[in-house]
């Protein structure tokens, strides 16, 4: 937005979360760019993207995070958007397995736009506020098969993959938190800034406009 733009930043960097419908993808965005729950989310079908300035060190990042919001269902994603993406988070729901059993079609499909260089892989649990609710969820008529927290760190560990199960709803601080974490890793290991000797501006740095170009050509 125009105030990011003002405000300057050293660094870009997009994510994109990839699920199945009703996982809560939705929902993390929100948590983590607006620190509060919806339960009222928007099931509009085209995608849209959110921004958020972090520090990492002394560097401002852009964070852009893609919601997929309906295309999922279709299993069509935007293979640009995947290409273009740094760090992949694979959204599942805690209380129906089939959404974790699924994960493994996102990953091939992932799989076959991008390699796993320059990339960083995370697979999230979400709903983990629902997971001693079995009854309450049934009377509401909806399915639940626990995932097991071993198996989905195993499946985590085996595609190189950061872990975590969390709550949407109840604790959206400690997504927020293990985001934060994760880009602060990609930042360290991928992006290389001419630390010191240059100050922000209030416009978009001629550094950073050279460093989208690369990526730019590197993923299309
Ligand atoms: P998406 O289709 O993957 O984007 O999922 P949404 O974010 O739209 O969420 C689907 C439904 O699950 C909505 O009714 C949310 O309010 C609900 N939801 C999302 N996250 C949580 C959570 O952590 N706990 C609970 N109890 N409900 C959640
Ligand atoms: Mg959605």
């Amino acid at each position: 937005s125009e105030e990011i733009i003002e405000q300057g930043y050293d660094g870009e960097l997009k994510i994109i979360l990839l699920g199945e419908v009703f996982t809560g993808k939705t929902s993390l965005i929100n948590a983590y760019t607006k620190e509060k729950f919806n339960p009222e989310v928007n099931t509009t079908t085209s995608p849209s993207y959110f921004s958020k300035l972090i520090t990492v060190g002394n560097q401002t990042i852009l964070v852009n995070i893609w919601d997929t919001a309906g295309q999922e269902k279709f299993r069509s994603m935007n293979k640009i958007f995947i290409k273009k993406s740094n760090i992949v988070l694979f959204i599942y729901d805690i209380t129906r397995k089939k959404t974790f059993k699924e994960l493994s079609f996102w990953v091939k499909y992932v799989e076959n736009c991008i390699g796993k260089d320059n990339i960083i892989f995370c697979v999230v649990g979400n709903k983990l506020d629902l997971f001693d609710k079995e009854e309450e969820l049934k009377q509401k008529n909806f399915e639940f098969d626990l995932v097991d927290t071993e198996e989905a760190r195993e499946f985590a560990n085996n595609i190189g993959a950061e872990y975590l199960e969390t709550s949407a709803k109840e604790s959206g601080s400690a997504f927020v938190k293990f985001l934060d974490k994760i880009i602060g890793q990609y930042v360290e290991k991928y992006m290389n800034f001419v630390k010191n000797n240059k100050e922000k501006k209030g416009i978009q740095l001629d550094d950073d406009k050279d460093l989208s170009k690369q990526k730019k050509n590197k993923c299309c």
